[in-house]
């Protein structure tokens, strides 16, 4: 028996998982989204969404492959260049990257928005909480005073200067309805999902297909290299980046490990 097989998945604090175990970050992600579901801030489908992740990321090789690389650097010029950019924040993200997704909001001056599937007003605050807790200053979402069209009642509710007026969205772990909704609003919308065949990778402009704990991270830091760069340069960025290479790329790695 090696050491990591006395490592229980069911630990009280995320420090007691060793960093050099072979499936760190997956023990990782798992135990972020238990401690999220026993919060009140992640749903019990969002275990679901976590294990169908998971399976993707073994896959993938638990790393960022190079066209994920490239989607992320895409992704912070396209959040730099907008004027108007909201990063979407559902129960998995606020367990799994609440002070990542902050640093990012920082780092794009972008506003944060709860966005939720399975709706409640107490789940809403109890994240927005969580997200001030990680230094959000401002957390949008709480208000829900605009519709996105054709989607029904509960899923479409959003905030009317928040992703309802937003030129570009970050919407990670979107599920395939909205991604679709927003997209059809003209909204350029990114979407990190470790499942390249899903719908809201396939809508999407820049679809990053990666696990967000590392996603998000990068994303920062390829915005903060970006700071100075202009507008020509963030729209080279932006217009050399191929969404359909970048899925086809994910998807080779995961059927042939190519
Ligand atoms: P569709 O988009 O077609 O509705 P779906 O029903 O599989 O697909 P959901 O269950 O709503 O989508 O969303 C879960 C998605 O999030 C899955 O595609 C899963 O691979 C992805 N996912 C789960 N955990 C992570 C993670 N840590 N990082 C990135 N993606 C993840």
């Amino acid at each position: 028996m090696s050491d990591y097989d006395t490592v229980s998945a069911d630990v009280e604090h995320e420090e007691e998982i060793p960093a050099d175990h072979p499936r760190y970050q997956d023990l990782l992600t798992r135990h972020r989204i238990e401690t999220g579901i026993e919060k009140g801030i992640t749903h019990l489908q969002g275990m679901h969404a976590e294990g169908r992740g998971s399976a993707f990321d073994y896959l993938l090789g638990e790393e960022t492959i190079p066209s994920a690389d490239a989607a992320e650097r895409a992704a912070a010029a396209h959040l730099l260049l907008a004027d108007q950019p909201v990063l979407s924040i559902n129960g998995n993200v606020a367990a799994l990257v609440p002070g990542e997704m902050v640093d990012l909001a920082s780092a794009v001056d972008a506003d944060l928005e709860v966005n939720l599937f399975n709706r409640t007003a107490d789940r809403v605050e109890a994240i927005a909480e969580h997200l001030r807790e990680h230094g959000a200053d401002e957390v949008k979402g709480l208000t829900a005073d605009a519709r996105i069209p054709k989607l029904d009642h509960q899923r479409a509710k959003v905030d009317a200067d928040g992703i309802y007026a937003a030129d570009v969205v970050l919407v990670p772990l979107e599920d395939g309805d909205r991604a679709e909704a927003l997209q059809e609003m003209d909204k350029t919308e990114i979407v990190i999902d470790l499942n390249p065949l899903s719908r809201s990778p396939q809508v999407a402009a820049v679809p990053i297909v990666d696990n967000i704990i590392r996603a998000v991270p990068n994303m920062t830091e390829h915005a903060r290299d970006l700071a100075d760069a202009d507008e020509a340069e963030l729209r080279s960025i932006v217009d050399e980046f191929d969404r359909e290479q970048a899925l086809e790329e994910a998807e080779a790695r995961i059927r042939n490990g190519l």
